[in-house]
């Protein structure tokens, strides 16, 4: 009842250009867990899209931010500086996989990061072009909104964007896209639309978030470097949604031995508050002359004690290893029920951002309407999952790597039912 109350309340009170997947409200959340102010528990497999790699109220970071609390929560970095934001950059500088002395500014939001970034990237180089990829995802700011290679639901409407943005083909093994044509796309882009030397960055999720949980192969990013070094260009890693535990690795840039110029970060950086950064070659993030990047709230105290309790966390509970062995369990399960799931097309993932692709058993086209299913049917049995792709016919699993062996078990059987259902419901149309 009181789920439906607000519902109604906030269709009137809210655009629905916000659209929510939810129709109950949170009340509270533990770690893997989110209960509803009707008292009903679910299973977090969302995690605040990709936010809560540490789960909800991690001890650690509740305990941070209550500390933060009790000094300040806002001075305006710019306007008077505080040492832990000093040190995070420090830590993140000495983390990031990025050659020679790093530096690092950071923001608000995701699409903020990668906003600045690019602002560093065409005034380090004095070149407009930006290069990005077919499929990917990087925020809904209007140069954000730019580099996403998805025109529905998030770009119809609002255009025109900035200009100079280009797009490639992103390698998809399911559509038979191989890293050589990424790269033949390339070369003609420079033929026919821009010349090498107007290009300030190339811009890759290393694994495509939003675009379906696509894998960055390791030869087309040794490959962007090559053409990267050669022409001048800087490349530049989103890794707002990979970072931080969710493939395995601190950054998802470390599976591939290459490393960017510049490396935007986000979620799952400050376990829930909002806290966004760039992390870059000291010579380039140096660029944009002083007052040219910023933002009132960026370096928000409150969140960047949590991002010190994250990095910490992820230390102490070894959630690097959690991330590849929970990865590859889910994986594995999923590879043996593969068997009496037709529509299954493809599973893949890197440590935990691991996927589950459908398409129509008969026509091999994408099957949205399996994931959306399997969506539904979890969510009806108290599990939280996400789809993604696009053409929407992915189901992706960001659970918190701090969640209990028990949980995640009793959720693959969960999965299970739910793929059962969604199963026996295509069938019976
Ligand atoms: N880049 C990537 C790779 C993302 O996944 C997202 C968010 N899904 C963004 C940028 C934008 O982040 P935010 O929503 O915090 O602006």
């Amino acid at each position: 009842m009181l789920n439906q109350q607000l519902e109604q309340r906030r269709q009137s009170a809210a655009p629905r250009g916000v659209g929510v997947m939810c129709n109950f409200y949170a009340d509270r959340a533990e770690n893997a867990t989110l209960w509803d102010v009707e008292g009903r528990a679910y299973t977090d497999f969302a995690a605040g899209i990709a936010v809560l790699n540490t789960g909800h109220r991690h001890p650690a970071i509740v305990a941070a931010i209550q500390a933060q609390l009790e000094r300040f929560t806002h001075t305006a970095y710019q306007i008077v500086p505080y040492e832990s934001a000093v040190s995070l950059a420090e830590r993140i500088n000495a983390l990031a996989p990025i050659t020679g002395p790093a530096k690092t500014a950071f923001f608000t939001t995701g699409a903020e990061a990668v906003e600045n970034a690019i602002k560093i990237a065409r005034h380090h180089t004095g070149r407009p072009g930006v290069v990005a990829f077919s499929g990917g995802f990087h925020g809904r700011t209007m140069m954000g909104l730019a580099l996403t290679g998805k025109v529905v639901p998030y770009k119809t409407g609002f255009g025109p964007f900035p200009g100079e943005v280009y797009h490639l083909p992103f390698p998809n093994a399911v559509r038979g896209i191989t890293v050589e044509e990424s790269i033949e796309a390339l070369e003609q882009l420079f033929k026919s639309d821009i010349e090498a030397a107007r290009v300030a960055a190339i811009i890759l999720e290393p694994v495509q978030g939003e675009g379906g949980f696509n894998i960055a192969p390791t030869a087309l990013i040794q490959a962007l470097r090559t053409v990267c070094d050669r022409h001048g260009i800087l490349l530049i890693a989103d890794e707002v949604q990979t970072g931080f535990g969710r493939t395995g690795k601190l950054f998802a840039m470390e599976h591939h031995g290459v490393n960017p110029d510049l490396i935007t970060m986000a979620k799952s950086l400050a376990g829930g508050m909002p806290l966004s950064a760039v992390c870059g070659r000291a010579e380039v993030m140096d660029a944009p002359a002083p007052g040219g990047l910023g933002g009132t709230y960026a370096a928000n105290p409150l969140a960047v004690a949590a991002a010190h309790a994250v990095l910490d966390t992820i230390a102490a509970e070894k959630l690097l290893e959690r991330s590849v062995q929970l990865g590859a369990k889910l994986q594995e399960t999923l590879n043996e029920w593969r068997e009496g799931f037709p529509a299954i097309t493809d599973i893949r993932g890197l440590g935990s951002m691991v996927a589950v692709e459908f398409a129509d058993p008969a026509t091999r086209k994408p099957d949205a309407g399996m994931a959306t299913c399997v969506q539904k049917e979890a969510l009806s049995r108290g599990l939280l999952l996400l789809t993604c792709g696009t053409y929407a016919n992915v189901i992706r699993f960001l659970y918190p790597l701090t969640i209990p062996e028990a949980q995640f078990d009793a959720a693959l059987a969960t999965l299970r039912e739910s793929l059962q259902a969604a199963t026996a419901e295509a069938a019976a149309v």
